[in-house]
Parts: C-alpha cells; structure tokens; sequence
C-alpha cells in the first residue's frame, strides 16, 4: 500500500498514517471511537443537519478498516473504503473476517491543502478517566488533571508544532525536538509544566510565526475566538460526553498562501462530502478548481477514544468549563495583543 505516515502530528501515539495525495488519515483506534463516528454518522442520516451542531466540527468519517487487511483490499485506500461505493464499512468487515487487528478509522485529513501547517492539541476536560478506564490508569489520570491545567483551567495543552525557531530556543531543551523539515515538535512536558500563570505564554508561542505579520497573527487569534464561541454554543446544545478529546487547531504559514488569499479567512470548515474526496483523488487539479481553496486556518475536534453520544443527559460541564476558560485565556490574549497596536 502506498500509504505513509501523516506527515505532521501535535500529539498522541504513532502509526497514524496517510495515503499517497494526503487526502485522508488512518488512524488505528478503539472500539468506542469506532462507535462515536458511526453513532454520530447515522445521527446526521436521520435528522436534518442541526445548524452548527457537533459534526461541523468532526473530521469528516468515510468509514473504518480492520488492521491486517487481506493484500487484494489494500490498493488505492479510497476504493478499498466501500462506502465511497455507497456499500458502507459494514460490507467491507464481511469480507475482512480474517483480519485480526485493531480498527482503523478513516478520516479527512485536515491538513489538507496546506502548505506550512502550525498545529496545536488542546486536550479539553478536567475529568479524563471514564467508567471502563481500569484503576490504574484512572489514578495516573486524576494525578495527569490535578497537577496540570487540566485540573485547574479543564484545557491542557499536550502538544504542538512550529517552525518559529527565535521562540523555541528560548525553551528548555527537554521540551522540544527538531526534525528535518524544519519543523520543532513541543512535546507533552512543556504543556503539562504550565501553569494558570503561564498558559497563556504557550497559546503566545504557537501564534508567534515568524513568517506573518503581527497583523495576521492577531487575525488569526482573533478568528479562533469566534470559532471557540462558535464551539460553545454547539456544546450547549449537545448531549455527548467527550472525554479525554481535543481541539485541533491549523493554521497556514506560508504567507504566499496568504497573499494568494487577500488575508480572507473561513470561520467554519466546509468539509468535503466523500464523494468530493473521491473526485479530487481521480482528478485533483480538476477537482480542486471546483472545491473552495483549503481555508488559512481552522478549528475541529478530534480523539473520540472515550467518548459517546448522551441522549437525554445533557449537556457536557466537564468539557464546557474548559472551553470557557479558554475562552478567557483569547480574550486576554486579544486585549494584550490590541495594546500593543
Ligand atoms: P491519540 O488517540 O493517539 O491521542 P488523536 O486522534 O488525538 O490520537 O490524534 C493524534 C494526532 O494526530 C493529533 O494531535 C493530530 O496532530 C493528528 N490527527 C488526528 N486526526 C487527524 C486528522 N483527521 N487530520 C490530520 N491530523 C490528525
Ligand atoms: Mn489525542
């Protein structure tokens, strides 16, 4: 298979990996991951498309694949994944019955069309354990959330990558790598060795690009407000419980990119339908004059590991309390940032 591993990740384990024109990742998961997508799939099948619900926010999910695929369903990933033939996965784990492995959810790609990705993880929730995590990780877990930000302020950044390389040596060595392209992976010390005081200096950091103007960095800060705005009136209104999940947020620093954009930004993904996907892999230059240019930045939710649906158990406090204290770390960010101009 002409798969590799993704190219950038921010955080979580290996053995995520894409396919040949990066459309799309494979991500090896659990059973309840599984669920949360296919739970949530014919959830959006059933009703009308709320407004901004919860799936705006989702990678968009073709469908899942067992780990140790027979050799003839390996080909080109796109038409070994049935439901782009309208076939669903359900049909391809019949055939896939000898297939021993873990799971493998795959998902749109956001990083998608860009050039020179900046990208953070932001683990949301004070509480990261649930009732089927065993006593043992559980006490790791309270002990992770009560000596981090994720206990006091329910967000903890678990990791990052950049290329501004001015700010990243000011850091300890222990809390970054530098890899070949340029890139420096922040790694989870350096999140979970923030504190209240000081979290808002790593939000700082990952907009800190050397390659945009002070401008378009308060652009930026500011555009990912709206969307954490955005994302609470979602939660709101939604009855999930996402536990251990993260907001991933990309943005764009090649500023050709920019320039090429006139500096305009879309606050919400349009995400591609899977039969768009499927077009861009038979024709990508045909197919990608007719589909809307990759935005400049955006925000999603990604890791559903430990979560599930919630019907009729309201809305989700332990995630909410994060996101509005987040919420309060940009608005600060933003009158430190309107100061300065
Ligand atoms: P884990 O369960 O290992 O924590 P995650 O789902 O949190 O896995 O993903 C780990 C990392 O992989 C993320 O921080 C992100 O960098 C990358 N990643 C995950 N899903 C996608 C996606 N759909 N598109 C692009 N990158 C992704
Ligand atoms: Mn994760």
């Amino acid at each position: 298979m002409n798969n590799k591993p993704i190219r950038h990740q921010a955080a979580g384990h290996d053995g995520t990996y894409t396919d040949e024109a990066e459309l799309l990742v494979f991500k090896p998961t659990n059973d309840t991951e599984v669920k949360f997508y296919e739970d949530m799939q014919s959830r959006n099948a059933q009703q009308p498309r709320k407004e901004v619900g919860l799936q705006t926010w989702m990678p968009l999910f073709i469908g899942t694949l067992l780990e140790g695929l027979p050799a003839d369903m390996q080909g080109n990933p796109l038409t070994s994944v049935p439901i782009l033939d309208g076939k669903g996965p359900e049909k391809l784990a019949q055939g896939v019955k000898t297939g021993s492995g873990r799971p493998i959810v795959v998902l749109e790609n956001l990083l998608h069309g860009y050039s020179r990705p900046i990208i953070i993880d932001i683990k949301l929730g004070r509480v990261l354990h649930d009732d089927l995590t065993d006593n043992e990780k559980r006490e790791r877990l309270i002990a992770v959330s009560e000596s981090t930000t994720s206990g006091s302020l329910g967000f903890r950044i678990c990791g990052m990558k950049v290329q501004h390389k001015k700010q990243i040596c000011d850091l300890e060595e222990r809390y970054y790598e530098k890899d070949d392209q340029d890139y420096f992976t922040v790694n989870k010390h350096y999140g979970r060795d923030l504190t209240d005081l000081t979290v808002m200096g790593g939000l700082k950091l990952f907009f800190s690009s050397e390659d945009l103007s002070c401008e378009r960095q308060v652009k930026l800060i500011s555009i990912f407000r709206s969307r954490l705005t955005l994302l609470l009136d979602t939660l709101l209104k939604e009855e999930v419980r996402l536990i251990s999940s993260s907001l991933f947020f990309v943005y764009e620093a090649d500023s050709k990119r920019w320039d090429e954009l006139k500096d305009e930004d879309t606050l919400l993904r349009s995400t591609m339908d899977a039969e768009e996907i499927s077009d861009l892999s038979d024709d990508e230059d045909e197919a990608e004059s007719m589909h809307p240019p990759t935005p400049l930045s955006s925000l999603s939710l990604i890791d559903f590991a430990h979560s599930r649906l919630a019907p009729n158990e309201g809305k989700d406090d332990n995630v909410i309390f994060g996101l509005e204290r987040l919420i309060e770390q940009f608005d600060e960010l933003l009158k430190g940032s309107n100061d300065i101009n």
